[in-house]
């Protein structure tokens, strides 16, 4: 079994960024991230995206709108940011307070602007196999992965457990894009899917984006699969100081041993996510700036 190494993968892409950013002239990429409310995960995803920025030479303008903003006064926020030619990429953290439509949101953000690639336009540009938008941090993220653990998928079985827009159909769609890097026979699978394990065992690359601890088990997978575990979940552990610990949906100390690649929870998917949105940030800045 090898461990794919997220932390270590996502330190060189950030390295790469931080080289190319360096070399830009005049001002560079900035991005803004809004966050409403106070939700603990999201406070620490948005404070990890502004240091990850800082690093890089990205500038980030955090706008901490109040929890009670209307979806008017969040349009007319986001309508201002996108008219401001000193921002080159829009993150709104998700989850938003359950008064707000998200989607709605996403949708708001200039498709040239949409660096979490959740817009419609951007969406549909990977269905139609068109590498001139913004690919989700996630999905974008696995991409990479695999890549860069040298996984190839053309011709290969992938199964992905999950069908969100964040997650499961977009990376199930870059798999199956008509590309060389890709051209991956796919099976997405949900909660409605009868047979799961069955499904599972057949896949060369297993994908879990669920959402639930520890999932996946040994007698779902087949040996030498490439397993890949987006899921991040609380369960409740006395032993540590903050009284929980961060696992998968896979349940890492049986299928690792089976596993032909697998990534770990944390330091797997995590680290890339916010890797690719600095990537996104500056393929915007790019776009809107050409040299
Ligand atoms: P989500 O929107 O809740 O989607 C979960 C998917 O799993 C749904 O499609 C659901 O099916 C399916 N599912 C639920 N129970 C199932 C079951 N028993 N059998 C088969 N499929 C089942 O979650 P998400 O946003 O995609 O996130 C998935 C996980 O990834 C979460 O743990 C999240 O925290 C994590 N995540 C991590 C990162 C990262 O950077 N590491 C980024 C994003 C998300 P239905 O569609 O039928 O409901």
């Amino acid at each position: 079994m090898e461990l794919i190494d997220g932390n270590k993968i996502a330190a060189g892409i950030v390295a790469e960024l931080k080289a190319a950013v360096a070399a830009l002239p005049a001002r560079k990429p900035c991005i803004a991230l809004v966050r409403v409310g106070e939700d603990p995960a999201s406070v620490s995803y948005v404070k990890r995206k502004e240091q990850t920025a800082a690093e890089i030479g990205i500038t980030s303008r955090v706008i901490l709108p109040p929890v009670a903003i209307s979806q008017a006064e969040l349009f007319a926020l986001i309508d201002q940011l996108n008219a401001d030619s000193a921002i080159d990429g829009i993150l709104v953290q998700s989850p938003l307070p359950a008064h707000l439509d998200e989607t709605a949101v996403f949708r708001r953000i200039t498709p040239h602007k949409d660096v979490d690639g959740l817009g419609t336009i951007n969406l549909g540009k990977i269905a139609q196999d068109d590498d001139s938008g913004f690919v989700g941090c996630t999905p974008a993220g696995i991409m990479e992965l695999l890549a860069r653990s040298g996984v190839r998928l053309a011709g290969r079985h992938v199964v992905v457990i999950g069908r969100s827009l964040l997650v499961g159909k977009p990376v199930a769609l870059l798999a199956m894009q008509k590309k060389s890097w890709a051209n991956a026979t796919v099976t997405v699978c949900h909660s409605q899917t009868t047979g799961l394990p069955a499904l599972t065992r057949q896949a060369d690359v297993l994908i879990a984006a669920i959402g639930r601890a520890e999932f996946v088990t040994a007698d779902m997978v087949k040996p030498g699969a490439v397993v890949i575990d987006v899921g991040v979940n609380r369960v409740a552990d006395a032993s540590r100081k903050n009284g929980y610990r961060l696992v998968g949906d896979v349940h890492f100390a049986s299928v690792a041993p089976l596993a032909g690649k697998i990534t770990p929870v944390p330091g797997g998917v995590g680290p890339m996510t916010v890797a690719m949105l600095m990537k996104n940030t500056l393929k915007a800045y790019r776009q809107q700036h050409p040299a």
